[in-house]
Formats: C-alpha cells, structure tokens, sequence
C-alpha cells in the first residue's frame, strides 16, 4: 500500500507531501534518530529475533491503550545493551528479564535495555517490555499512521492500527526494522466485550471477563512488523474452504454486521485472486494462517494473512480506475493489490525500506497479471500501459538505505512498466511465469536486498540486467529512441541512458513487427522497402522521438 495515495492525487498534492516528508533528495537532512531507525545498529545486531508475544488492552473510550510485549531472541553474540523501538507518547513503564526489572536509556524512539545476566552465544533469552500511554491517533490511514479511532454507523467503537513506514513502534514496543523477522508471534488484544479484535494468523482463543474480552491470535509464519496488527469492531465472519496448491486453504472475512450482504458478494473476487496469483506466484505463502480480509475504517494494507479492506465495497480504487482503460474497474483494487502483497511484501520481505519497490513494483505489476489471467494478455498490457500517466519521474525508485527512506511513489507503476517491459525482453510466457513463481520460492519467508531480486533475474532470464535496473530503478532518465527515416534505412540511437543500456525492442516497421538492437551509437536497419510507417511496441517503457 502506500503511496498509491500520492499517484491517485493532484501533482500539486503530492509535491506538497513530497516536500513535507522530505522526499526529494536534494532537500534530506537526515537526522541520528533516522539512523538509529533505519540502521542495523550494534544494539540491534547481536540479536536474531526469535519470538514476540504482545499482549495489549485497547480501551477506545479513552484512546488509550496498555500492555506488554515478551522479546524472545536468540544471541548471536556476546553483548549487554538490547535496543528496542516504541515511539512517544508511548511510555515504557518497565523491563525485565527473568523478573528482574533492568535499566534503560532513551534517545528519542530507540531505547537501550541494560541486560544484568550475560548474554552468551546460542541462548534464548526473553525481555518484557511494559508499556501505556494514548499512542499516536492516525489521521489519514494508512497514509499516515498509528491508532484510527472511529465508529461504525451503529455508533459502535471501530478501531485499527496501520504502520507501514513510520513503523510498528508507533503502537507497540518491538525491534523496529524490516531486516529481522519474528519467527512466530502470539498476539493478545483485550477489548470491551461488545466488540471482537481480529489480528493476524488463527485465533487460538477468546477469554471473558467482567467488562472485557481477550483474543488470543497466533501466526507460526516469520511475520515483519508493519504486518502486525489490531482490528477492533462489531465484526461478523463468513468463510469458505480454498483448494489451491497447497491443498486447503481457510479463507475468513471479518466485516462489520450492516455489510454482511455487500461482502459475501464483492469478496467473491478473493478465491479468483487467489486462483489467479497461485497461478503466476505460486502457493500462497501461508497456508498454516490462513487468509483473512478484515474491514476496517481505512482504504486497506497488507496486513500478512489477515489483509485489511476499506474499498467500500466496489471495484477500482475507490471507484475509479488508475488506468484510464477501463480495465482497472474489473476488480476491487484493495482485494487485488493488498492480497498480492502477501506475496511480495509479506513472503518477500525488504530488508531495507529503500528497497520497497520488491514490494511496490511487483504488486502493482500484479494487477495486470490479475487481469491476464481472467480477461488476456490484451487487457493486461492495456491496463499496465495505462497506468504509465501515474508516473512522475521525480526521483529514483530506490531510496536512501539506513536512514528509513523510501524511494520514489514511482516505485508502483515505473516498477509495474519495467517489469512488463522485461517480460517483453524475456519472449517467453511460460518461461517468464516460471521465474516469477521461483522468486516465491527462492527467497521464501525471507528478508532480501535490492541486489539479491536483480542477480536473481539476471540469472533466471539468462539476460545481464545491470544496466536495466540501474536505469529504470537508480535514475528519473526515460530512455528515449532518437530515430530517423530516409527511404528504405531506419537510423536510430538511444540517449537519456546509464552507461552500457543497450535494451533490445520490438518495432513495427511498415506494419511488420522486428526487433531493433539499439545503444548510444547510431545504429542501422535496411528494409526491404521504403518505409512510411514506423512505430515502437508500446509495450516497451521508452520514449521515442523523431528527429
Ligand atoms: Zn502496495
């Protein structure tokens, strides 16, 4: 999810926001707490995340909430400081280990836990993090962030967390950076008893008390931090059984009561989601959670197995279509987009937020699979080729790393058009699904690097991509083809390019399609008769110019 919010928006608005955030890179000051957010820092290293219980009580009468999160992790290395991350005007109360309360110091977000016992190598160790306070309300989720306090039309409370990248911190006490993922996690949320919180993977139990009810959840997947989250509301749940690759996969819905009827209808899009990335992807990869859609009182997010819906029931992007095709009013927008983060994002995770386009650009490009797999490849390319207005240009995709920069809102649909455009490159269908779904596979559960997704398909497709995506990825230059026509001979060169882009293209010239070798230097091609017309594939994302 993201900054779709941007690309949806006026340029004026998103250069505002640009600007507020500090998105152009001329502008950065970044700042130490940046770096003590954004980095591995030795606090952090010495330790390899384990297992998290958090257990938190949501009191939205108040907006306040309370509770503990228990750290397991394994030591790495001999080390007495442990950096955790909770985020003002969230208090810490108190740490222990092995009950025995233990001293921090606190720098802005980061605070360094001073361990008693020694930490050797090989243990498994567990801190308690008690923390309160009324945490950061989020205005505009999920673009923003933090606790959105709302109520339905019944005037019921209806309560979710987002936190994609200001940080999981901003509600609850963790190791906030996307490098390390929890092995497993058990999430206990205590509501008022009218209500029902659903959070990730399966719920494993419910405890009543006087005025209150606690939903104990448990995802046995490594799960990253932003994915973690807290739905509370006057919810009712409909299922179905998926038979997919894996065998059965359960499939919940959790939708507040008045929308019972509008959801068993527009959800029917889920199992085709499903059938459809299961096809191009491969399995889903978290059968043990199962898969949930959960309404919530936000446009959505990829919250892993249990992906958060706000679409209001209809299809496009709240209605509209980003393409301009109309192929993009064929499917509800946050069922297609957020569900195909559980495989890019939650399977495939960034180690490193400047690295988002691993989420952005393959979800994003999911969108016109989706649509090839139900209506062709025509539609599809329609819709990515539409999508092409979105893109700004205005700086690169990859952010700046160890700060908790994210690169370019064009991460979406640039990202969505290189990969089209490689899938030309690739002139292989078949083969090209084969090495989509062997990214699943590969990197499976895992955290990556830019640099581990770019040698990868460098390799499967057989093809040098170093100049590819430094183009398309680490520069705002189109490439363009500067071409010139006379009688039989088409002359034509690349320029706006990183050094070595020597991209191949399909052209059609006199209406027959052939592929053109061009570079830096001035190329030709004879035809076999004059040529009067001339045209580039449009699935290829350059610009071309007569000259
Ligand atoms: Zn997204």
């Amino acid at each position: 999810m993201k900054r779709i919010f941007l690309i949806a928006l006026l340029c004026v608005v998103a250069t505002t926001k640009a600007q507020e955030t500090g998105l152009f890179h001329n502008e950065e000051q970044f700042t130490r707490q940046d770096t003590l957010r954004g980095s591995i820092t030795p606090e952090r290293a010495w330790w390899d995340l384990n297992y998290y219980h958090l257990d938190v009580a949501v009191e939205p009468s108040k907006k306040y909430i309370s509770g503990k999160n228990t750290i397991r992790y394994k030591v790495l290395s001999s080390a007495q400081t442990l950096q955790v991350d909770l985020q003002p005007p969230l208090k810490i109360e108190k740490v222990t280990q092995n009950d025995k309360e233990l001293t921090f110091t606190s720098e802005g977000n980061a605070h360094f836990i001073h361990l008693k016992e020694k930490q050797n190598k090989g243990d498994y160790n567990e801190v308690v993090v008690y923390y309160s306070g009324h945490p950061k309300e989020a205005i505009r989720a999920p673009w923003d962030g933090g606790f959105s306090w709302k109520k339905d039309k019944n005037g019921n409370d209806f309560v979710a967390t987002s936190c994609q990248g200001l940080g999981a911190s901003v509600w609850w006490p963790n190791k906030d950076h996307m490098y390390d993922e929890v092995d497993s996690m058990k999430i206990s949320v205590t509501v008022p008893k009218n209500l029902m919180d659903v959070s990730n993977g399966r719920l494993i139990g419910v405890d009543e008390h006087e005025k209150t009810k606690t939903f104990h959840w448990f995802v046995s997947n490594p799960i990253n931090n932003y994915g973690v989250n807290v739905n509370i509301g006057d919810y009712v749940h409909f299922g179905e059984k998926y038979e997919g690759e894996k065998g059965t996969l359960d499939m919940d819905y959790y939708v507040l009561k008045d929308n019972l009827d509008k959801a068993k209808e527009q959800f029917k899009q889920a199992p085709k989601m499903m059938e459809a990335f299961e096809h191009w992807f491969g399995p889903y990869p978290f059968y043990e959670d199962s898969f949930k859609l959960v309404e919530v009182p936000y446009l959505g997010m990829e919250h892993q197995s249990s992906v958060t819906y706000g679409n209001k029931y209809q299809d496009g992007y709240l209605g509209r279509d980003l393409s301009g095709t109309g192929w993009g009013l064929k499917f509800d927008f946050i069922i297609i987009h957020e569900s195909g983060h559980e495989w890019f994002a939650n399977n495939i995770t960034y180690k490193d937020i400047a690295d988002m386009w691993i989420h952005e650009s393959f979800t994003a490009y999911s969108e016109n699979l989706f649509l090839d797999y139900f209506y062709g490849k025509e539609a599809s390319a329609a819709y990515v080729i539409g999508t092409r207005k979105a893109i700004q240009n205005d700086i690169p995709i990859i952010g700046k790393y160890n700060v908790n920069n994210e690169g370019s809102g064009d991460m979406y649909y640039k990202g969505a058009n290189m990969l089209h455009t490689l899938r030309q490159l690739v002139e292989d269908d078949e083969k090209w699904r084969s090495i989509l779904r062997g990214l699943g596979e590969k990197f499976y559960h895992q955290t990556v690097t830019t640099q581990q997704i770019e040698g990868y398909l460098s390799k499967e497709t057989g093809i040098d991509l170093t100049a590819f995506f430094n183009q398309y990825l680490r520069t705002v230059m189109i490439p363009k083809l500067e071409y010139s026509i006379n009688n039989n001979t088409l002359k034509f060169r690349y320029t706006d390019i990183v050094e070595d882009f020597d991209m191949p293209i399909q052209v059609f010239i006199n209406q027959k399609e052939q592929w053109i070798y061009p570079n830096k230097d001035w190329k030709e091609v004879n035809a076999d008769t004059p040529i009067k017309e001339f045209k580039v594939d449009e699935d290829f994302y350059i610009l071309n110019q007569e000259i």
